[in-house]
């Protein structure tokens, strides 16, 4: 993809900073409504995104396209072992995830909204300022003058730290890579396995299983999963030592502390912090709030109806993610406990829940945490 321009002053309606799913859901929103929209991103498209690749139903019945072509595999069945040696097995032939390559599903989902007439830059941010007439935005090529900005650029955003105070309180990190199926004997379903360095996970893909390692709740006095640790889940799950393109990537879990500070720029998606941290599912929290603000703005040219409204949204959110996090402390924390309230009361619930296409909220307390659009 090529840059729109270069050295030179571009106006828009909205700046978009990241194509990830957050980015895309955003724009796919604002071109439906016919704005101008500009997304820029350090990367190039096809790119890798560390990620496993689980899209739960919730996530795909929010998505502007069918992902069919793109799933390598239905988890209809779930496995997850406690550090007891203990396992619960779930099923649901609905199916509670849908797995995806993140590089083939970021890039059909980047160009369903360049052909929707999105533009698109390669650079990178380098300062944002606010004036009377809106926002302005520097890159190492451009400068661009919209009405509003939205940062959608990650886990490490460029944009939170330019226009936000918020500083990391859990810094949680994970490792993924891939083993071919042919160099494992084994057949394995999702397996989810509890561990005390957080959690590690197999996600069957069509040639290959995606395998990966993380901490998900940040705690000082626990060593912190290294790539090593990754070979050794490996070979004692999938009886192999062949771990291939491992990288590692932060998962943004503050959403609970991200306050705008602004009424026309926004963070959404990691950017924010909206991942969960019971198992790090990110892709949804991303792909809702992108639909989330580009509904705010494409609803009113007004900076605080914007606000507003994605201030309810957030509200919602942060109740939600708060769910997450006291479910991931009982989890982590306590084991057995866990183990057992998997196996007698929880499991089946969560299972036909996921498989349903539910947020947390709902399973739990049977209400819709968003406000309706
Ligand atoms: C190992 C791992 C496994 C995971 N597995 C799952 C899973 O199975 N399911 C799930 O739901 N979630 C998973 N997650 C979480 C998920 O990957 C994220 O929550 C999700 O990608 C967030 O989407 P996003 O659009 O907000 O950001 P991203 O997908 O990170 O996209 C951000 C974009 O911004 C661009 N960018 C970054 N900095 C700049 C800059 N300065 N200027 C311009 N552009 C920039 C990047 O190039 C990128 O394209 C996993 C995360 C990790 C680390």
């Amino acid at each position: 993809m090529e840059h729109v321009a270069l050295n030179m002053d571009i106006k828009t309606d909205i700046v978009i900073i990241g194509a990830g799913p957050a980015g895309s859901m955003a724009a796919n929103v604002l071109r439906d409504a016919g704005k101008s929209v500009v997304i820029i991103d350090k990367s190039n498209f096809p790119r890798h995104k560390s990620c496993a690749g689980g899209l739960t139903p919730k996530t795909i019945s929010e998505l502007p396209f069918d992902i069919k072509a793109l799933s390598q595999h239905n988890s209809d069945k779930m496995l997850f072992k406690f550090t007891n040696g203990k396992t619960v097995d779930l099923n649901n032939e609905l199916g509670a995830c849908k797995m995806v390559i993140r590089e083939e599903f970021d890039n059909y989902f980047f160009n369903f909204v360049i052909k929707k007439g999105a533009d698109f830059i390669n650079s990178k941010v380098e300062k944002i300022s606010e004036d009377n007439e809106g926002v302005v935005v520097q890159t190492n090529n451009e400068t661009l003058r919209c009405k509003y900005l939205i940062g959608a650029d990650g886990a490490n955003s460029t944009t939170r730290r330019l226009i936000t105070n918020l500083k990391y309180k859990n810094p949680v990190f994970a490792f993924e890579g891939l083993v071919k199926r042919e160099n494992s004997k084994k057949d394995v379903p999702t397996k989810f396995v509890f561990n005390k360095l957080g959690y590690s996970w197999i996600f069957p893909k069509q040639d290959h299983y995606n395998v990966g390692i993380g901490n998900l709740i940040f705690d000082p006095s626990c060593p912190k999963p290294r790539k090593n640790d990754l070979l050794d889940f490996v070979r004692e799950e999938l009886e192999c030592d062949q771990l291939e393109h491992i990288t590692g990537f932060p998962i943004g879990t503050e959403g609970k502390c991200y306050e705008p500070s602004s009424k026309r720029m926004y963070l959404i998606g990691d950017a924010a912090g909206f991942a969960e941290t019971l198992l790090g599912e990110g892709i949804y929290n991303a792909v809702i709030s992108g639909k989330y603000i580009g509904n705010a703005i494409k609803d009113s040219e007004i900076p605080d109806v914007v606000f507003e409204k994605y201030t309810d949204f957030l509200d919602g959110m942060k109740k939600e993610l708060a769910l997450y996090n006291r479910g991931a402390k009982v989890l982590y924390k306590k084991q057995r406990m866990s183990y057992w309230m998997l196996k007698l009361f929880f499991g089946r619930r969560f299972m036909d829940g996921y498989s349903t296409g539910k947020t947390l909220t709902e399973i739990i307390k049977g209400k819709y945490p968003f406000p309706s659009i």
